[in-house]
């Protein structure tokens, strides 16, 4: 790296080998193993680390059982297998970024089915991933709210952690904070230059190596400020829901549906007073997006009924979130089976799909930089620059609660 001033004060230089655009779960990994593997690094962000899909994201290191569920592995289910483990070497401190600092909301999660749906899902219990990931849990053994003797289904562990994305985001990002620099705009491309405005208002070129857009749903904007068309994007619209008041404990369970995706997926948070949220997706969310708030409120409201009738639903307060999955473009809007990149010109377009897929996602392009030998030049330390800062959590901000 090498920074020099023109002769207008303002505006800054600095050489770097990659750069990155975006501070969400694709990007601040792709930072840590960069650095680690010698790369000098500079990650961009125009919020905050975290403000996109990944601070409202489960949390769920999905391990493929959720998509084994049509009783067959899917290209899906096959490279999503080794996730869980991944990540908990890393939460172990022993993996290859450390997040021995990261939350683990829960070591692992339930799968709950209601009667008349197990024959219909034979194929998925005789699966591999089922049988090594899912046992059967015994009446005393089950969450409180299984335990009720109005409950007639059955209840499976599945051996996949929950984790707090903020913590996960906090613990990459910490280490790595002299590497990110808060941005206002791109204000231009050229060939390796990347030209941005700092939140502090300095001009910085910035000449790099590799471009790396993993901005989420930014990505689009980018590629077309980069006068590119390609990779398309898709959106996959979400209406999630959260509620709190007299919930009787944390949950991390799915509502087996007769569809691939859960009927209902509950995750529990805390709000600022440490009241449980339970964050409901899963098929209530995907099929909500053209709700409004208070029907998406009041169709979940009528699902929890039907599926859990013993709670008391009178303290209640419910509200929406409306957040869009951002992915490589499908054939009929599908949802992708794999992490994505793609490289044209010196500029990667990534996509993880998944939090979970992101060591995969970065595992790829670091064989990438390999390959194409990128330079390495490390050891340069970084400039003064303004840092960004840390996403909130959304249900910790001060929503409009029905
Ligand atoms: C409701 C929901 C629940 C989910 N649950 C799960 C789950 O349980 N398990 C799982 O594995 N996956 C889950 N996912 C998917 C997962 O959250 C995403 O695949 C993942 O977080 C995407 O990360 P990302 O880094 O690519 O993008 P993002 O998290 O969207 O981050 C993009 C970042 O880029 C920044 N940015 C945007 N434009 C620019 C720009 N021009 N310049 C610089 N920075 C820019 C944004 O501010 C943001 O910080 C969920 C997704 C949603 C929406």
């Amino acid at each position: 790296m090498t920074t020099s001033n023109s002769v207008d004060n303002k505006i800054k230089q600095l050489n770097v080998d990659v750069v990155i655009f975006g501070g969400g779960i694709a990007g601040l990994w792709l930072l840590a193993r960069l650095r680690q593997a010698g790369y000098q690094t500079l990650l961009l962000e125009t919020k905050s680390l975290g403000a996109g899909q990944t601070r409202y994201s489960q949390g769920i290191i999905h391990g493929g059982t959720k998509y084994a569920l049509t009783g067959k592995l899917t290209a899906s289910s096959e490279s999503i297998f080794a996730m869980p483990q991944i990540w908990r070497d890393c939460l172990q401190g022993e993996g290859e970024v450390d997040l021995s600092s990261a939350i683990i909301l829960s070591e692992h999660q339930y799968m709950w089915s209601t009667p008349g749906l197990l024959s219909r899902l034979s194929g998925f219990f005789a699966s591999r991933i089922t049988r090594e990931r899912m046992q059967a849990v015994k009446k005393n053994d089950r969450p409180v709210i299984f335990q009720n003797k109005r409950f007639k289904g059955k209840v499976y562990q599945l051996d996949e952690p929950v984790l707090d994305s903020a913590s996960v985001i906090n613990a990459l990002a910490t280490p790595n904070i002299n590497n990110i620099m808060h941005i206002k705009a791109v204000t231009e491309f050229s060939e390796k230059i990347v030209s941005v405005e700092a939140a502090n208002g300095d001009i910085w070129n910035i000449v790099a190596e590799k471009i790396i857009l993993s901005a989420g749903e930014g990505n689009s904007a980018l590629l077309k400020q980069m006068g590119r068309d390609v990779p398309e994007m898709q959106l996959r619209p979400l209406q999630m829901v959260m509620v709190r008041g007299g919930l009787p404990e944390k949950l991390y369970a799915h509502c087996l549906g007769a569809n691939v995706n859960p009927r209902i997926t509950i995750t529990s948070n805390e709000d600022k007073q440490g009241n449980i949220v339970w964050y409901l997706g899963g098929q209530l969310a995907e099929e909500g997006i053209n709700r409004t708030a208070e029907e998406q409120i009041s169709k979940a409201k009528k699902e929890l009924q039907l599926l859990m009738p013993w709670l008391n639903f009178s303290a209640m307060h419910w509200a929406t979130l409306n957040v869009n999955r951002a992915e490589p473009k499908q054939k009929e809007g599908k949802r992708p089976a794999t992490s994505f990149y793609c490289e044209e010109d010196d500029v990667i377009t990534v996509w993880p799909t998944k939090l979970a897929l992101a060591p995969n996602l970065v595992n790829d392009i670091l064989k990438l930089l390999e390959k194409q030998n990128v330079k390495k030049n490390g050891a340069n330390e970084m400039p003064e620059f303004s840092h960004a800062p840390f996403a909130d959590l959304p249900w910790q901000e001060e929503k409009q609660w029905l």
